[in-house]
């Protein structure tokens, strides 16, 4: 029998306000332990939460970027379950009444469009993190309160994921939309954005679905999917095995790529879900809604989706350029200048990535940089008036210290050199210089014509055209 996978996905993004979502600490990351912390978010009795507004205009605009119809009715309400790291013993979350619903990403694989539906986006507090001693003999265990309050947006998709593939693509849409629309920087690593995998097999052509678990722990898109792989064959060796699908947590181990059952989640929790009572109601002003509608940037799938179409770049150029967005926007400065999309696609892509990767740096950070610079050293190596390699060599400048790239070309002599007479003499002295590699050449080891050109770039400090220096070579060889 034949297995199909059936994959739905849960993912928390913290919105990234700069206080708390009920109070006014501030939600910096990495500050010493219980120190982003009041009352309020410490769960101490007798006080009041009261909404940070940026949290619900975050929340509207991140459920209309993912496509969905906005509530005209919304309210919070309380999560009642018991862990340390949760200090009211309930979790201010959204229940029947979410913030936004019936979203939708359009994923592209291979070559064909797949509608994956959102069920619902909501609001709600992230508890705080416990960090257990190690080592032997350990007993203790602490806490730390400065995540707790702090503002996230659960998007729950609906179980229309086939593939781990699909899962990763779907994902990285989503994350792309969110740091456009500027609510949340979606960083993984900073716990900003996590992610938790529900997976179940059936067999192919069967409608209902099969028992799943929820895979958790997993700290990239790719572990993500992987996990998700590791699982679907977990599954399918289980019922072949004739042993039963247990509905359960399992968390993924990174070390050994497998899955590990947490807790059966057989008895499904019963949370005791009611309205939060400190907490009014909110109702859509429209006219707002509208306006941050209005508002709302170009989506990089779909701006991918137009590179492709009108500047004939190939999905992946488009991807890379469009998953920041203000690499796109200065793409799509340069080329206003230059109508070589690909070339100029090439030059961001190659030497500007590799700068802003090595220094460490984004591009906003470069504040000499202009399309004008860019453009003109991209059409200075274009045309030949400079070799690539010089190209490369000045582009730091031009890059970082924003200097005219035609300027440079001038002041340090850098124009190619392609008249054949000019280069005619060195190739001549080459030729005497190098007997050995002459005559091999006229046994038809023709590769070595690599090496005498090579000479020839060293000599004329790499201003010869190589194509004119193959050309002479090969006419007087
Ligand atoms: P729970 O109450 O266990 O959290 P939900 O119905 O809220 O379950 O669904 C949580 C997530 O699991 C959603 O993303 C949904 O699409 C997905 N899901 C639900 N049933 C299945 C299934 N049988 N197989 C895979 N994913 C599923
Ligand atoms: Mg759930
Ligand atoms: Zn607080």
């Amino acid at each position: 029998m034949e297995y199909e996978a059936v994959i739905g996905l849960e993912v928390h993004v913290q919105l990234n306000t700069k206080t708390k979502i009920f109070c006014d600490c501030s939600t910096k990351f990495g500050n010493p332990p219980n120190t982003n912390v009041c009352p309020v978010c410490m769960g101490m009795p007798g006080v009041l939460p009261v909404l940070n507004r940026e949290v619900l205009h975050k929340a509207i605009i991140a459920g209309l970027a993912l496509n969905c119809e906005i509530s005209a009715y919304s309210k919070f309400d309380r999560k009642q379950y018991f862990y340390p790291d949760l200090p009211k013993n309930y979790q201010v979350s959204q229940f029947d009444l979410p913030i936004a619903l019936n979203g939708y990403l359009n994923i592209n694989i291979e070559g064909r469009q797949k509608k994956i539906g959102i069920t619902r986006l909501h609001m709600e507090e992230d508890a705080g993190k416990l960090i257990h001693e190690e080592g032997a003999g350990s007993k203790s265990s602490f806490v730390d309160f400065n995540r707790t309050g702090v503002p996230l947006a659960e998007i729950v998709s609906e179980p229309d994921l086939s593939t781990p593939q699909e899962a990763y693509i779907y994902l990285n849409i989503l994350k792309n939309r969110l740091r456009y629309v500027k609510v949340s920087d979606c960083n993984m690593e900073e716990g900003s954005l996590r992610c938790d995998a529900n997976v179940s097999i059936r067999p192919k052509g069967v409608k209902e679905l099969g028992t799943k678990a929820e895979v958790k722990n997993m700290n990239s898109f790719k572990a993500v999917e992987k996990a998700i792989e590791y699982e679907i064959r977990r599954q399918i060796k289980a019922v072949k095995d004739k042993e039963k699908i247990v509905q359960e947590t399992r968390l993924w181990d990174a070390d050994k790529e497998i899955t590990i059952s947490m807790r059966s989640k057989e008895e499904a929790h019963d949370y005791r879900y009611f309205p939060e009572p400190d907490l009014v109601p909110m109702e859509a002003d429209k006219k707002w809604i509208e306006e941050l509608r209005k508002d709302l940037p170009e989506m990089p799938d779909i701006k991918a989706k137009r590179y492709m179409d009108e500047y004939k770049l190939p999905q992946a150029d488009a991807d890379l350029l469009t998953s920041e967005q203000d690499i796109a926007l200065f793409y799509e400065e340069c080329i206003k200048h230059y109508d070589n999309y690909k070339t100029i696609a090439n030059w961001i892509m190659g030497e500007l990535n590799q700068y802003l990767n090595k220094k460490k740096l984004l591009i906003t950070e470069l504040s000499k940089l202009t399309s004008e610079n860019f453009v003109k050293l991209v059409k200075l190596v274009d045309s030949g008036v400079i070799t690539g390699k010089s190209g490369k060599e000045i582009a730091a400048d031009v890059i970082e210290k924003g200097v005219d790239p035609e300027k440079i070309t001038e002041e340090k002599g850098l124009k190619q050199v392609s008249d054949e007479s000019e280069i005619e003499s060195i190739v001549d002295e080459v030729i005497k210089e190098n007997p050995e590699a002459v005559e091999n050449y006229k046994k038809g080891k023709t590769t070595v014509v690599g090496f005498l050109v090579g000479q020839v770039m060293k000599k004329s400090q790499g201003k010869a055209n190589p194509q004119v220096v193959n050309k002479l070579f090969k006419d007087k060889l």
